[in-house]
């Protein structure tokens, strides 16, 4: 006999009540960014593999080893979408949204697909809330963003968090680093197999391997920061500077580059004490020359996404747990099982919560199913009292009853 089906390793079904935390944050996230004039993109979960290897750079981790990459009917090669970013410009330069003189403000919430190897808190299907300003390199852009990222973790009530922030300078900043790091690279045995092809090809990934003996290797390496161009070095000043006076607490992590081969300048990342090494929730910053090399014209912006799979992991545990108000019809006997269900239809049209039982359950069952389901006030519904025109009002909590004449049961409890 053929077993049940179960879901794709590294893929989870979210399920309630946890489904109340993720409805928490997206709507925390909505307003937020509804605040700061971003608006909502939906976009296709496929793309061609095309724009993720052009952008994310084929050397990465993510373009390497980690996408979910077939071929279709027609022989087309796609790939379900690994980040959203170089989707969002993609969507921005073919709906020609870059005209104008405005920053273009978006977000999209929503899942991403990675072939990793699957870990406490880490899926091969996750979720991520992005956001993306596009049409200006002014620092105060990169400012407003982080305190957007910060507003909607503060609201969220996630305190123990770290903020990280380094910059990765322009290409020409980048030249003169990776030539310093190709002559580190060079003069040192022992990297692992992708990092020895990755000192030839694209030395800033050495920078994010995985493996600990490589990043033991890494410690005395250059670093990026001595390697910024007056532009670059002044502009990542500034952010600093408009961070720390607006109360913004931070800290510098010369080491922090992110595994995408089109940051250019800011880039950040918040990390939640208590995670461990998967402790990052969310990472982002600038793209200067994405557009570009995507065949656009020269559209700065910048970005980051929220790891959401990780924010219901550190969310407050009472976050989350929807409606607390709801009342339960108990009805006995069909006659008024019909009042019941008609007396409900007029608390929801009041906007009140309420469920009633449909399968004729003894009174105590219906009693004791009333306290699962968390009601406030239990109506008693039974042929004694529709024959006196009453039903029988019950506070849980305290147990206490009155009776009440069925045309003021309603206005009764919506009063509370
Ligand atoms: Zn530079
Ligand atoms: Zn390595």
């Amino acid at each position: 006999m053929a077993g049940t089906i179960k879901a794709i390793r590294g893929m989870k079904d979210i399920l309630p009540p946890e489904t109340g935390r993720w409805q928490l944050i997206e709507q925390v996230a909505r307003e937020v960014f509804d605040l700061y004039g971003y608006q909502e993109m939906r976009l296709p979960l496929l793309e061609r593999t095309e724009l993720f290897a052009r952008s994310i750079g084929a050397d990465t981790d993510i373009v390497a080893k980690e996408m979910y990459t077939f071929a279709d009917r027609h022989g087309e090669s796609l790939t379900l979408r690994p980040e959203a970013t170089a989707q969002v410009v993609r969507a921005v330069l073919e709906n020609r949204l870059e005209r104008g003189f405005w920053v273009k403000k978006y977000y999209t919430i929503g899942p991403m697909f990675r072939y990793e190897r699957p870990q406490k808190g880490r899926y091969r299907q996750f979720h991520q809330i992005n956001c993306e300003a596009l049409g200006t390199d002014a620092p105060e852009l990169d400012a407003e963003v982080i305190f957007l990222l910060v507003d909607i973790l503060g609201r969220l009530k996630i305190e123990q968090v770290r903020l990280l922030i380094n910059s990765l300078g322009c290409p020409e900043c980048q030249v003169d680093f990776k030539a310093r790091l190709s002559l580190f690279l060079a003069a040192k045995e022992g990297w692992c197999d992708d990092c020895r092809r990755r000192r030839d090809t694209n030395p800033l990934r050495v920078l994010d391997c995985k493996s600990q003996r490589c990043q033991e290797l890494l410690r005395p390496a250059p670093m990026m920061r001595d390697c910024l161009c007056e532009a670059c070095a002044g502009h990542y000043a500034r952010v600093l500077e408009l961070l720390g006076r607006a109360g913004v607490a931070f800290e510098e992590q010369p080491r922090l580059v992110r595994g995408l081969d089109y940051y250019t300048r800011t880039a950040f990342e918040v990390a939640a004490v208590g995670l461990g090494s998967q402790d990052a929730v969310a990472g982002g910053g600038r793209y200067n020359g994405l557009a570009r090399d995507l065949g656009g014209p020269d559209l700065p912006g910048l970005g980051f996404a929220i790891g959401e799979d990780r924010l219901v992991e550190i969310l407050p545990p009472d976050c989350g747990q929807g409606r607390q108000e709801k009342i339960f019809l108990a009805a006995l006997g069909t006659a008024a099982r019909e009042v019941a269900l008609a007396l409900l239809q007029e608390l929801r049209q009041q906007g009140l919560a309420g469920e009633m039982d449909f399968d004729d359950r003894s009174l105590k069952a219906q009693m004791s199913l009333a306290d699962r389901l968390g009601a406030t006030y239990t109506v008693i519904l039974g042929d004694q009292e529709l024959a006196q025109g009453q039903a029988t009002l019950r506070h849980m909590a305290t147990g206490e009853q009155e009776q009440v004449p069925l045309p003021d049961l309603a206005p009764r409890l919506l009063k509370r």
